[in-house]
């Protein structure tokens, strides 16, 4: 088939660059269009973005002209688009896209939680796509809006997923050792984060709590009803570069063994694995038996990046027979924010929900 034609908004942030360079390599996709803040409107994208990947700058993309964040500014035959706009840019700009009839597949915080909009990680709620009709009579876009969660929340749920369909789940308790690049290019000072740990992030253990429990829900006369899972949250940002590491707690709904438990999560698979979409892994969660694992420089690639990666899966006894412990990495520019909204992407096209 023709490749379809995909504009990234915010291209040249750290979420952007992931865009540009897993796109650039898409069997389905080919960046036509790219934007930036306005004031970088008119320059090319390579002389514009600091590049902080270890590959060059794609040359089909590095001589783009960079345009307005503006609908009138895309061409019409744009297919899709892809935001990785700041929040406060987001709110304003990604309904003007919609309204003008583009698909969005967003990376931002703004309308996650709107009860028409959809929060997927295709492998756990691909079905919530189903929103997206109920989006359109209620806003009258002609396009629609449609989200990645958290890039904490993205590598929990894909764990918390096959623990609830085996097992039932009760609550999970989930501290986070978050990457400098999950707070943007200009996001945190050397001075503040060498030699550091900063136990708290603005914002970011709200979305740890509440976003899970959409994305874990079920639809139910056409809007999703919220899985009744606690989720208390924790989050700290470390001097790492990329991969979120999370240590989580759960309750499961029964007793069973940790042997049971690996099998669950190593046997995960979802939609986008039965499809063949291009960017969906094998496996969606792998379990490495060391205990040294996992680790951000040795795990975040696994799978592309679109896999996380478990370890030290162990019974909590002491809390109850049917705690059990485990840590879990994910890349976060990756699984946590362009690939998944790019398997997102891949799902509505095969499932012909892309106009
Ligand atoms: P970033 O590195 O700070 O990049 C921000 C991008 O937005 C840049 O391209 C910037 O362009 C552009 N921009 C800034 N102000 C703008 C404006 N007023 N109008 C239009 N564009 C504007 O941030 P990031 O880490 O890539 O994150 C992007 C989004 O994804 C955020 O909403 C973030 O919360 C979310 N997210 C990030 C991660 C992660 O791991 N980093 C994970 C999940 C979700 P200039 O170059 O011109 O400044």
């Amino acid at each position: 088939m023709d490749k379809l034609k995909v504009a990234v908004l915010g291209a040249t942030g750290l979420v952007g660059q992931a865009f540009i360079s897993m796109l650039s390599k898409h069997p389905w996709f080919e960046v036509e269009a790219v934007a930036a803040s306005p004031a970088k409107a008119g320059v090319k994208y390579g002389e514009a973005v600091s590049w902080h990947l270890e590959e060059p700058i794609p040359p089909e993309v590095s001589g783009q002209t960079l345009k307005e964040p503006v609908p009138e500014k895309l061409s019409k035959d744009i297919d899709l688009v892809f935001s990785a706009l700041p929040s406060n840019a987001a709110s304003e700009v990604e309904p003007l896209f919609a309204r003008a009839g583009y698909i969005v597949v967003s990376n931002a915080s703004p309308f996650r939680m709107d009860p028409d909009v959809p929060l997927i990680v295709p492998e756990v709620n691909p079905d919530h796509l189903r929103l997206l009709g109920e989006q359109r009579r209620r806003r009258g876009w002609r396009g629609a809006l449609v989200k990645n969660p958290n890039c904490s929340t993205a590598i929990l749920v894909l764990t918390l997923k096959p623990l609830m369909d085996s097992f039932g789940l009760k609550r999970a308790v989930v501290t986070t050792l978050q990457a400098l690049s999950g707070a943007g290019y200009r996001g945190v000072p050397g001075m503040a984060i060498l030699d550091n740990v900063l136990p708290y992030i603005p914002g970011e253990e709200e979305k740890l709590m509440y976003e899970p429990r959409k994305i874990l829900g079920t639809l139910e006369g056409g809007w999703v009803k919220h899985a009744e899972i606690p989720v208390s949250a924790t989050t700290t940002r470390v001097p790492t570069l990329h991969g979120h590491l999370e240590s989580v707690h759960v309750e499961l709904g029964e007793d069973t063994d940790t042997r049971s438990l690996v099998e669950a999560l190593e046997n995960f698979g979802g939609l986008p694995q039965k499809l063949g979409l291009p960017t969906a892994p094998p496996a969606p969660v792998i379990v490495r038996h060391g205990e040294d694992r996992p680790q951000p420089r040795l795990d975040r690639d696994a799978g592309g990046g679109m896999s996380v990666v478990v370890g030290r899966v162990q019974h909590a006894s002491l809390l109850g027979d049917a705690w059990f412990r485990y840590l879990v990495l994910g890349h976060n520019l990756v699984r946590g924010a362009a690939g998944n909204a790019i398997l997102i992407a891949e799902l509505m096209v095969r499932l012909g929900q892309k106009h």
